[in-house]
């Protein structure tokens, strides 16, 4: 079967709108905000943007409103490159939005409003079929309901194209799902409350959490660790990937700049390891500038790489 796409993603679409507040409101209150900034956001378009700009063929499967915000998330989905075809608008629902507001100590209150996201049907997986068949890998992540993350991970499973699962955030999931993850991504945090979901002991130390994901039932897993990279564990091998130092100035979307570089190198047939190695560089890279979307590299902006 031809490959024609390196990533379809799987996942949701949000307009984060930023309100810059001297302190937040108490209930009842009203306050006046300092600034206010609309960009492009939501987990699964974010990993589109970031795999896309380092030159990967990339589709998105999600959900609009049919508004204004629908539409300029789709067309900087475009502009970047990324096959929006089944990037839907939903005549019925809103466009996802994260209502955010930064305090002057840098303290951020967030509000999500799922919105289309939450209209993700399986039956939207069911109409993209052919063209999760002609990808190499198919990158799940959150933020859309659970039995459609079920549909696409099983959906990849059958057309053979290998899964990547960001379980962020997390969700119990059928032991089915959890099996096809190859790898699962998830950072120190969720490795931590997949291991409770799941009635498993919580090891000393990160380094053995991705072990652990695996013994709950993943096929491969990648916990993430901030500044200290990852940790990957595979059938008989488990590697401490370190981070790369990075003058950090805003660590949003960096974990979604990761999901997305893993999903790229593996299905270019790189080792998890070696991806993760990748992976590393660009999230380092992304946290050096503000924002998730406007922070993530070009593949020529990415030090000391070479393909
Ligand atoms: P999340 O954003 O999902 O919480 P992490 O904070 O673990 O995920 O970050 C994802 C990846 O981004 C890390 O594995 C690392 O490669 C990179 N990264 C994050 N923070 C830093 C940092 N301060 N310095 C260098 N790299 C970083």
């Amino acid at each position: 079967m031809s490959r024609e796409l390196d990533v379809v993603v799987v996942g949701s679409l949000n307009v984060d709108l930023t309100a810059g507040v001297r302190r937040h409101p108490q209930p009842g209150e009203t306050v006046q905000a300092t600034a206010l900034t609309t960009s492009a956001g939501g987990k699964g378009a974010n990993q589109a943007v970031a795999a896309a700009r380092l030159g990967a063929r990339t589709a998105l499967v999600g959900r609009v409103g049919a508004d204004a915000h629908g539409e300029d998330l789709l067309a900087a989905l475009r502009a970047d490159g990324v096959e929006t075809a089944h990037a839907l608008r939903d005549e019925s629902a809103a466009t996802g939005t994260a209502l955010i507001t930064v305090a002057a100590t840098g303290e951020n209150s967030i509000v999500v409003a799922a919105a289309a996201n939450a209209r993700l049907s399986p039956r939207d997986i069911a109409s993209a079929r052919s063209l999760i068949a002609s990808a190499r890998v198919v990158s799940v992540v959150l933020e859309v309901p659970v039995e459609t993350v079920c549909a696409a991970a099983r959906a990849a499973r059958e057309a053979g194209a290998r899964l990547s699962l960001n379980l962020s955030p997390v969700v119990d999931l059928p032991g089915d799902v959890l099996a096809a993850a190859d790898p699962l991504i998830v950072n120190e945090h969720e490795a931590r409350e997949v291991l409770r979901i799941h009635g498993s002991q919580v090891p000393e130390g990160e380094v053995a959490y991705a072990e652990a994901l695996r013994q709950v039932g993943a096929r491969s897993a990648v916990v993430t660790l901030g500044a200290r990279g990852a940790v990957v564990a595979e059938p008989g091998h488990t590697e401490h990937v370190p981070g790369i130092p990075a003058d950090a100035v805003d660590t949003t979307g960096a974990g979604d700049a990761f999901a997305a570089t893993v999903a790229w190198r593996i299905g270019r047939g790189d080792s998890l390891p070696e991806a993760a190695r990748w992976a590393t560089r660009v999230g380092a890279r992304s946290v050096q500038h503000p924002g998730a979307q406007p922070s993530y590299p070009e593949l020529d902006q990415l030090t000391g790489t070479t393909e």
